[in-house]
């Protein structure tokens, strides 16, 4: 056996959750010095950059974006803060984006505005002459942090040794993952999959072998077994501090799914608790939330779906409309802000923006910009070309499956 029984650890991501909860008026960027005063840890960058304002950010970069032109292409995620998005060329969850990025060859730099392993996705599939920047080196992602590449191939091994000849076991990752899951899986039969296409990866998985190691979020794989008619006691979860993951060697045999014990910090805020007091507060009210929530939120709403779903669905919902949507407060505000003839608020009464996104916090996004247009390349993500080879099998598979 090789998982090792030891401290459980959480990563310093889901440690700062808490840290930028908010009342709503306050989530408007301020000077970086004044946000490092909750006393986070972020990348350290010249002091200057600590001190302008936020209207001095913007000048900023508008001016040297304008300097830099097309060599630069700017992508921004759908968590991303308003005062960054406004300056993204694409918008879009983490895979759109990086397909995005392969249509703009003339742009030599990608910078992502997004978290760590959206920028190794979007190095992988990237044109080889494209370099892809992360503005800030410390936006990880918590649910991808709690899946580190050690704990996963010790699991790996120890399913091998117990269903190496008991019809094996097929790993599944979500986008939300390092680079190095995606290779594992790239390597072993396995794919990659989406929010919005889970399930039809799932089911491929099933095509290939007896079980499913789905990684990292053990709630998007539960919803997404549930979906496909598996039984909850058919599914175990993984907790990489424990030897098996906890878990018996029948109880692994039994399994059709294995859910790394993995989540995301911003959807499992979200409760039935919360969509109770939204249906007592407007009766007309749809609930939407999305798959990364647990799953007794997700049997109590009233539709799940990916970010890409829940943008379309409310753009495209009748005037009058009332939406209580369960997903990051950056991309409720602005659909709320989009749609105003509808009704559209988080389900969550405090404003919790997901932490990782909110470090690129627009000085980082300057200091990048600044030093490109000094021919300095600062925080450039780069992925092993082995890794690149084997993640890219993984993900074409999934393509497939679109
Ligand atoms: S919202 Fe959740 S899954 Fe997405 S980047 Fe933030 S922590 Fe990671």
């Amino acid at each position: 056996m090789t998982t090792r029984s030891r401290k459980p650890f959480v990563p310093i991501t889901e440690i700062e959750h808490a840290a930028f909860c908010k009342p709503a008026d306050e989530l408007p960027a301020k000077s970086l010095a004044e946000e490092l005063a909750i006393n986070i840890r972020w990348q350290k960058i010249p002091p200057e950059f600590l001190r302008y304002s936020a209207k001095e950010l913007d000048q900023r970069i508008h001016d040297v974006r304008e300097k830099l032109g097309s060599t630069v292409t700017v992508l921004g995620h759908h968590y991303q803060r308003e005062e960054i998005i406004k300056y993204a060329d694409f918008q879009g969850d983490s895979f759109l984006l990086s397909q995005e990025a392969a249509t703009r060859p003339e742009a030599e730099y990608i910078v992502f505005c997004g978290v760590h392993f959206m920028a190794e996705t979007a190095c992988i599939l990237c044109a080889p002459h494209q370099r892809v920047i992360l503005p800030n080196i410390t936006a990880g992602c918590s649910m991808a942090d709690m899946a580190p590449m050690e704990d996963v191939d010790d699991a790996w091994d120890d399913l091998q040794d117990v269903l190496g000849d008991k019809g094996g076991i097929i790993p599944v990752t979500y986008m939300n993952s390092i680079a190095g899951i995606k290779a594992l899986c790239g390597r072993n039969n396995g794919a990659v999959c989406t929010s919005s296409n889970a399930g039809k990866v799932v089911e491929w998985a099933f095509q290939q072998g007896e079980r499913v190691l789905f990684l990292p979020d053990q709630h998007l794989g539960r919803n997404t077994g549930l979906k496909l008619g598996i039984p909850l006691d058919k599914m175990v979860v993984w907790n990489p501090f424990k030897p098996l993951g906890g878990n018996t060697r029948e109880q692994l045999i039994n399994a059709k799914m294995v859910l790394w014990q993995g989540h995301c910090s911003v959807h499992t805020r979200f409760t039935v608790k919360q969509i109770e007091m939204a249906r007592e507060r407007y009766p007309d009210v749809t609930v939407l939330v999305h798959p990364e929530c647990p799953m007794e939120t997700v049997q109590a709403a009233d539709m799940n779906g990916s970010t890409e779903l829940i943008r379309k669905v409310i753009n495209e919902a009748p005037a009058g409309s009332v939406w209580a949507v369960g997903t990051e407060i950056s991309l409720v505000n602005r659909l709320a802000l989009n749609n105003p003839d509808k009704t559209v608020f988080c389900l969550d009464p405090v404003s919790c923006p997901c932490s990782t996104m909110y470090r690129i916090h627009p000085a980082y996004l300057l200091w990048v910009l600044e030093n490109l247009a000094n021919g300095e390349v600062v925080n450039e993500i780069t992925v092993p070309d082995d890794v690149k080879r084997d993640s890219l099998v993984a993900l074409e598979r999934m393509l497939e499956l679109r």
